[in-house]
């Protein structure tokens, strides 16, 4: 028995085996989590089953519970908060930032009204359309930001009346573990209940006769993957995938004015967020003084710990996310380009990555074609605003993008030729529970968050009630 445990039908439940949990900031495995069996599994979707019969029933009691379950997260800080940080990496203000955030997700939910909406009432029949519960939801998290994701998928899929099992990324697991534990303080037993495993368990959630919907959050291969694996049981499916985000420079910008919000952008959280900046299209004209300022800035970064308050980037989350970066940015330095800030590796134990900044890159190099998740940012030059929009386009992702410029309805333009779910004018990763988040091509397929989120938790049903 680890000192967290799954959650399975209201109680705390343990595991025949466990697995380590690394911490990054050491590279050493720090604590452990139970390792869910095929049994257990079954449990948890026979809970959640068993507590749909009910908890669809009445949807102001679960307006109320999410407004308990907010509550729980903003109080949750002080004990999870340590447990994110000592195995996501994470400062440790970040981490309580965002168990707030879960919070203030929970309370957006909890009063997000759905409307019934009348199609028809004439001599014939009075029809509406109403939306149902799906049954239960199986859902899926990354390793990046563990806790708010969840809460993502938790708060419109139980505001929606379906009931949920939830399984962590196993680089993360603990602190979803708690954060769940401490949820079923306010909510009925079996309505969210939370398994932790490998990737074998995924498998085994999206191949499972009980789940009607899987919710996903996680890279375009496993996503692949989900959406087969769902597909001979017609089970529906929202996948959150992963981002090539495209910064757009316009030559107004004023260079010292935003190179803090272009560097948040990128290089926050390590860089591993699914939207933050992964390339920047600079005009020819300022790409001298662009790069300048934000290598001053990354150089400035203090890069350590997570429990160190002074640490303002921690390390990277993971050993094969770690080497994945560090061998993006040595095939971009080997092919020609070159390092203004950072480019490799910090000496000594764990996964911390200088915060890198590339120039002499362009498109055939990997760290811009591909999603690179981490502190290493390169800055591509262009002439033609046409030619840089294409290029920018030229991708399969299609997460979110921006443009930057004085000039709002310039920028705006521009961004309106992104194909992409979220263009932003002057901003990046503005993230908010009103806001339909998702992606085109392969970052994803459906929505989360806002009404758009809460409706692809329900199935669309026509009430029709002939009057003759
Ligand atoms: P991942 O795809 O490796 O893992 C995500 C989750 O899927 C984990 O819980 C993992 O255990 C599970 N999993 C792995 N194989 C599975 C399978 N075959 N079947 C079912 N589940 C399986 O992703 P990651 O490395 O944890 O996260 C990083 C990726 O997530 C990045 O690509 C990032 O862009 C993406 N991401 C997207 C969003 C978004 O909202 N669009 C947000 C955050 C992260």
């Amino acid at each position: 028995m680890t000192d967290v445990s799954m959650i399975i039908g209201g109680e705390r439940v343990g595991s025949p085996t466990t697995f380590g949990v690394v911490n990054p900031a050491t590279g050493e495995v720090h604590a452990d989590a139970p390792e869910c069996t095929r049994e257990q599994l079954d449990q948890a979707f026979d809970a959640a089953s068993k507590a749909f019969i009910d908890w669809r029933r009445d949807e102001d009691s679960r307006r109320e519970a999410l407004r308990q379950c907010a509550a729980v997260m903003y109080g949750a800080a002080e004990k999870i908060g340590p447990v994110l940080t000592a195995e996501q990496g994470k400062p440790l203000g970040q981490a309580s930032t965002e168990l707030l955030g879960a919070g203030f997700w929970m309370s957006y939910f909890a009063d997000l009204q759905t409307p019934r909406e009348v199609i028809q009432d004439d001599d014939n029949a009075f029809a509406e359309v109403v939306r149902r519960p799906m049954g239960v939801v199986a859902a899926i998290t990354p390793w990046n930001f563990p806790i708010v994701l969840a809460s993502w998928k938790i708060a419109p899929a139980l505001l929606a009346g379906n009931t949920m099992v939830l399984k962590p990324s196993p680089y993360t697991p603990r602190s979803t573990l708690l954060m769940v534990e401490a949820l079923n303080e306010v909510l009925p037993p079996g309505v969210l209940n939370v398994v932790s495993g490998g990737d074998e368990l995924g498998q085994w959630m999206t191949s499972h006769p009980t789940p009607r919907k899987i919710s996903f959050t996680g890279s375009v291969r496993t996503g692949k993957h989900v959406a087969a694996s769902a597909a001979p049981d017609l089970k529906r499916v929202t996948l959150e995938l992963g981002g090539n985000d495209p910064a757009i420079l316009l030559d107004d910008i004023d260079v010292e004015a935003i190179t803090e919000k272009i560097y948040q952008g990128a290089f926050m959280n390590s860089g591993q967020i699914c939207s933050a900046i992964k390339r920047v299209y600079v005009p020819e004209a300022l790409h001298d003084d662009v790069v300048d300022a934000l290598a001053a800035r990354a150089s400035a970064t203090k890069v350590g710990d997570g429990m160190d308050p002074t640490s303002e980037l921690g390390p990277i989350q993971n050993k094969p996310q770690y080497e994945r970066v560090s061998e993006l940015v040595a095939d971009a330095l080997a092919g020609g380009g070159s390092a203004a800030a950072g480019g490799a590796p910090v000496d000594g134990p764990g996964f911390f990555f200088q915060p890198t900044v590339l120039t002499g890159v362009a498109e055939g190099t990997r760290i811009v074609d591909e999603e690179q998740f981490g502190p290493a940012l390169p800055v591509i030059p262009y002439r033609d605003i046409d030619d840089v929009v294409a290029r920018a386009n030229a991708t399969t992702f299609g997460l979110s993008g921006s443009v930057w410029s004085s000039d709002v309805e310039r920028a705006g333009a521009v961004a309106e030729q992104l194909e992409c779910g979220t263009a932003w004018v002057n901003a990046h990763v503005a993230l908010a529970p009103h806001q339909p988040f998702g992606g085109f091509k392969w970052s994803g397929v459906g929505v989360e968050n806002g009404p758009w989120g809460l409706a692809s938790f329900t199935e669309v049903q026509v009430q029709y009630r002939a009057k003759s």
